[in-house]
């Protein structure tokens, strides 16, 4: 089992929970947005969020962005250690940095000691693109050992200034190799790894480089927090993040929508149909497994096991909900009357 941190008020590691972390792409410099960001990543259901720090005006918005923001909130610096100093000063959760890149043990010391006074986490983020020139000629390539030799290198750079409030992150772009270095590191040592695929892509083709390198890995029990990197609005990425931990029942809450491939026994438009009411239902807050069957043969058996569900007739749907069968509804209304039931089930649930 990984070692436990504090990040903010949020338990990391230890056998707790997997913590959704996304990262703001609004102008840190401007604290009202990156806020009103901040509470649309909460109420998706992000757990932490991480900022970039690139200049002293961020690190000073920082301090309105910590002191308001309902979830922990990560500063993300790169080379400059004065950043993270005044970073830890006004109130980030964790220092987000590799200090291989921050100049000598001085500045390293100088980040520890802040760190240190307030109990702030400090995650090593390393990427592979990021691998020293020594390690990679080591090597020979980019591959799981060398991304685990320069974050254990790095790792040590803080050990050695004696600090071990540490979490561990080291990605790539590519979800196997994002795999096989996650299994050598979580051999290597029991600090708490931050897992995700990195530079993924667009929702579309991120979300699935996502499920794979982070579904892989959760499912073998590695990993303490994740983040679906996506380019887009990073609402989606804690959704999609939602997404792969219920898969792996790692979280519940939310709609869990089921609904059948379609084959030659449907007789109503049920691709169509359940495009529309999963657009509907599927980020309403309510805890409920929703299922839209397309025939009487699978339909009623997995509508049964849901606490609503549609199972299609010829032109109908006949609705289940709790396990019994209520109504017949036309097809033509079916998107209607099911968003109204699913909401009436989820508000009396709820
Ligand atoms: S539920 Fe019915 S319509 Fe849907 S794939 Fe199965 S058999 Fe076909």
């Amino acid at each position: 089992m990984t070692k436990k941190v504090l990040i903010g008020n949020v338990e990391v590691g230890g056998g707790t929970s997997v913590k959704i972390q996304s990262m703001n792409n609004t102008d840190t410099r401007d604290a009202k947005a990156t806020l009103e960001q901040i509470a649309r990543l909460k109420d998706a259901g992000c757990d932490i969020t991480r900022v970039a720090v690139p200049d002293m005006e961020a690190a000073e918005a920082l301090k309105e962005i910590s002191k308001d923001s309902p979830i922990p909130v990560v500063a993300d610096i790169h080379f400059d250690y004065r950043l993270a100093i005044e970073a830890a000063k006004n109130g980030a959760s964790k220092i987000r940095i590799n200090p291989g890149n921050i100049g000598g043990p001085e500045n390293i010391k100088a980040v520890v000691d802040v760190c240190k006074d307030r109990g702030i986490p400090i995650r090593v983020g390393v990427n592979s693109g990021s691998i020293s020139r020594e390690i990679l000629s080591k090597y020979g390539e980019v591959n799981a050992d060398a991304m685990t030799e320069s974050a254990l290198g790095a790792v040590k750079l803080l050990e050695d200034a004696d600090f071990d409030n540490i979490v561990i992150s080291i990605k790539s772009s590519s979800p196997k190799l994002t795999i096989d270095t996650y299994q050598v590191l979580s051999k290597a040592c029991d600090y708490p790894l931050h897992v995700g695929v990195t530079e993924a892509g667009t929702v579309k083709e991120g979300v699935i480089k996502s499920a794979v390198g982070i579904g892989a890995l959760l499912a073998m029990g590695i990993g303490d927090t994740i983040r679906v990197s996506l380019t887009g609005d990073p609402v989606e990425e804690v959704y999609a993040a939602k997404s792969i931990l219920k898969a792996l029942d790692l979280r519940d809450g939310g709609i869990t929508f089921i609904s059948c491939p379609t084959c030659g026994r449907t007789q109503v438009p049920l691709i169509e149909l359940a495009g529309q009411i999963e657009e509907r239902v599927s980020r309403l807050p309510y805890n409920l497994k929703v299922a839209v069957m397309g025939c009487v043969v699978n339909g009623p058996g997995e509508a049964r096991g849901c606490d609503i569900g549609l199972a299609g007739g010829k032109d109908e749907f006949l609705l289940f909900e709790k396990g019994e069968p209520v109504r017949k509804i036309p097809a033509e209304n079916a998107v209607e009357e099911f968003v109204k039931e699913v909401i009436r089930i989820g508000e009396a649930k709820n």
